[in-house]
């Protein structure tokens, strides 16, 4: 057998043991085998960490919580919910990660999502551990009080679990402003401390400037940084974006400011193509109609009268660049084989794992520039990051401090990247980001004894 297919092989064997020990939990399947790729050459040139196994600690979670959630509807009729909290490595610093509220939500989803954000929340150069929870709530179509009851009895299980130096949730999915205020809210009440226990908070009671902008403008940075290793800039270029919450909305608005054309967002029943580009107008357009309104991106295109693909997504559109910011899985091979057909040569990640396997096999044979999830889209949580450190220093920073810091890190995250996933003339920043991310976290781990 050659190196290659010694590595092959020892890889199947983790993840063998990985599947026979978490069965179904296949999109956690999918991201312990993208990052195990990429470490289990790194661990077998550096045997302290296979000697301690460190990986085997990793994919497994240090707890999982999973609860109750009773909670009453408008007409008084009773409904449940199940409702998680995944801790799962607290090495580098406390559990920090986002709140899911989808339908879609269930153990390895969220396994998925914490297995990530340790390795991106290292990235961030923040002292932050990983976690993430959520619950297969759907906030579509709910009253606020609704939204408000359901918080409440989310909070009122979950607040004995976490606290500012053990476990600071924020959003993700489903969760933003109003649902982490209500969190907030009912936090507060059962144990009477004004803490910075959530992130993504409001400005006038603990939150950071920059924050709802930072995983969106993150990745554009992130982009950026990419597209400067090739002496090229966003002025002039095409973006394709998926989605149209938080993400994409200020993905958007930093790639028009960089001088880019935004054509394209959807969300789940289609998108809508605009070539003209969707400028600052037609955003705030979108911001209302997704963020007060909660309509549905068919409406841009009646409003503006352009395109609306039914069921569709949007990467049979040519760009230049795409950012995909709507979920996991949101781009397969045949999909990712018809960007770079068309001409794309540059894709950033504002969601997590939205990319297939076979999606990340097209980018790397093509060798375009890709940046995972896991550097692309750190902003948001190195944001967080920020949010905790005012928090505890009960200071708020100006917007250009805090975007500032943001372009920094993600600067430095890039850099990383290269440093550890340059292979000749090509930068894998799947290696870099996945073997950067564990370093700091393995070390921590190795100084902390076998816990
Ligand atoms: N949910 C975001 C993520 O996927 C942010 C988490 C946070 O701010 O803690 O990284």
């Amino acid at each position: 057998m050659d190196m290659a297919n010694v590595m092959e092989q020892k890889v199947q064997d983790f993840m063998a043991k990985v599947i026979a020990s978490n069965p179904g939990e296949v999109e956690f399947h999918q991201a312990v085998h993208e990052v195990v790729e990429s470490l289990i050459p790194f661990v077998e040139e550096n045997p302290q960490y296979k000697d301690a196994k460190i990986l085997e600690r990793m994919v497994e979670p240090e707890r999982v919580i999973l609860f109750r959630v009773p909670w009453l509807n408008d007409k008084g009729g009773v409904e449940i919910n199940k409702g998680y909290r995944i801790e799962m490595n607290s090495a580098i610093g406390p559990y920090k990660g986002g709140l899911r509220f989808h339908p879609t939500v269930n153990l390895g989803i969220l396994k998925f999502l914490a297995f990530e954000q340790v390795l991106k929340n290292s990235l961030t150069t923040l002292p932050m551990g990983g976690g993430k929870g959520g619950s297969d709530f759907d906030p579509k179509g709910k009253s606020d009080n609704e939204v408000m009851r359901f918080a409440q009895s989310f909070m009122t299980e979950l607040q004995r679990h976490i606290g500012p130096n053990t476990d600071v949730p924020a959003g993700d999915i489903g969760v933003g402003g109003r649902e982490i205020g209500y969190m907030y809210g009912q936090y507060k009440r059962i144990r009477n401390e004004f803490t910075g226990v959530l992130t993504g908070k409001g400005l006038g009671w603990g939150g950071s400037l920059i924050r709802p902008e930072a995983t969106g403008y993150g990745a554009v940075y992130f982009a950026r940084e990419m597209l400067a290793t090739r002496k090229e800039t966003f002025t002039g270029k095409v973006v394709c974006i998926s989605g149209s919450g938080n993400v994409a909305q200020y993905a958007t608005e930093k790639v028009t400011e960089l001088g880019g054309k935004v054509v394209t967002l959807s969300d789940s029943a289609g998108f809508i193509y605009d070539p003209a580009g969707i400028d600052a107008e037609k955003l705030a357009f979108v911001m209302e109609l997704k963020n007060v309104k909660r309509g549905r991106i068919k409406e841009y295109a009646e409003k503006f009268g352009c395109e609306y693909h039914e069921g569709q997504r949007p990467w049979i559109i040519k760009c230049d660049v795409a950012l995909p910011c709507a979920t996991q899985n949101e781009i397969n091979g045949e999909e990712a084989q018809t960007l770079v057909d068309n001409g794309c040569y540059c894709i950033s990640e504002g969601a997590n794992m939205p990319s297939t396997p076979d999606a990340i096999t097209v980018y790397i044979d093509s060798k375009i520039l890709y940046g995972p999830g896991k550097a692309a889209n750190a902003g948001g949580v190195a944001v967080s990051g920020l949010e905790m450190t005012q928090n505890s220093q009960r200071l708020a920073w100006t917007r250009e401090e805090v975007d500032a810091k943001l372009d920094s890190i993600m600067i430095d995250i890039h850099e990383n990247c290269v440093k550890w996933g340059t292979e000749g003339e090509f930068i894998n920043y799947v290696n870099g980001a996945n073997i950067a991310g564990f370093v700091k976290v393995a070390d921590a781990m190795l100084a902390q004894g076998v816990v």
